[in-house]
């Protein structure tokens, strides 16, 4: 059997991060050996060891670091991966275009993918939506999305990729977001024109599905040289 990839979990406390520490557990492929946060109450748990984002340069070696937290936590950890030169996969929403363009530059020296999205059923709508704009040119073109009342930004990062897809069909997208109790994630894409409509919908029912694309991910890109991927080729 091969060598499990060595991730470490970026994010970790987070409600990605628990979902991405329980199911590394039952994935052979991967074996995470850091878990970073915030803040953290115990060194080691379930045999893996945590680090406070300040303490995070001392974590141990690892091949891939898989970031789920937020845009104010997203530099550091692309700058380790960049001194390490190790592979980044990063599912954090909200990044500035600033940021977008770090990991651009630094795919020149490391493996990155980021997705707003990693979800197969997501990679399927991007592909729906594009097809449906360059179809229905001239129809009003709404995207709406529903999250738990704890997500910070707005729209979703899987709306705006969604708004690009019917952009490059020629639509123009609107966007509009709901946030109330614990909806993992909706997205509806609306066409409408005089008496008739079409609804292209994405239901999560649970955000393990986010954590099992992204695990698959860092297996799949574990090994590969510098450059930008696109999780359609890794799917
Ligand atoms: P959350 O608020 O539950 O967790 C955030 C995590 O980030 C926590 O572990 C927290 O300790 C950590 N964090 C915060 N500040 C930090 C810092 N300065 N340094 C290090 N760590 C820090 O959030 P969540 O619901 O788990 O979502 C996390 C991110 O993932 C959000 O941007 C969300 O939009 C995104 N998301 C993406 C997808 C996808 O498929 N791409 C799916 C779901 C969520």
């Amino acid at each position: 059997m091969n060598t499990p990839v060595r991730l470490m979990i970026h994010g970790a406390s987070g409600r990605m991060g628990r979902a991405l520490l329980r199911l590394a557990q039952e994935e052979p492929r991967v074996e995470v050996v850091a878990a970073v946060s915030r803040r953290i109450n115990q060194r080691v748990v379930d045999g893996v060891a945590w680090f406070s984002a300040a303490e995070m340069r001392g974590a141990p070696d690892f091949d891939v670091a898989v970031d789920f937290s937020l845009p104010e936590a997203f530099d550091p950890v692309l700058a380790l991966c960049r001194q390490r030169g190790k592979a980044l996969v990063s599912g954090t929403t909200g990044l500035a275009a600033a940021q977008q363009a770090s990991l651009e530059g630094a795919s020149r020296d490391i493996p990155v993918l980021w997705a707003s999205n990693f979800s197969l059923g997501v990679a399927l709508l991007h592909e729906l939506v594009e097809r449906a704009a360059a179809a229905l040119p001239g129809w009003d073109c709404d995207i709406v999305e529903s999250h738990h009342a704890g997500k910070q930004d707005a729209p979703s990062g899987t709306a705006r990729t969604l708004g690009e897809a019917a952009g490059k069909g020629g639509a123009t997208a609107r966007y509009a977001s709901l946030r109330a109790g614990d909806i993992v994630g909706e997205h509806l894409v609306q066409f409408t024109t005089g008496g008739e409509r079409i609804e292209l919908v994405h239901r999560a029912g649970s955000r393990d599905i986010f954590a099992r694309g992204a695990l698959h991910a860092a297996a799949a890109l574990a090994g590969r040289g510098p450059g930008r991927y696109h999780l359609r080729e890794l799917l």
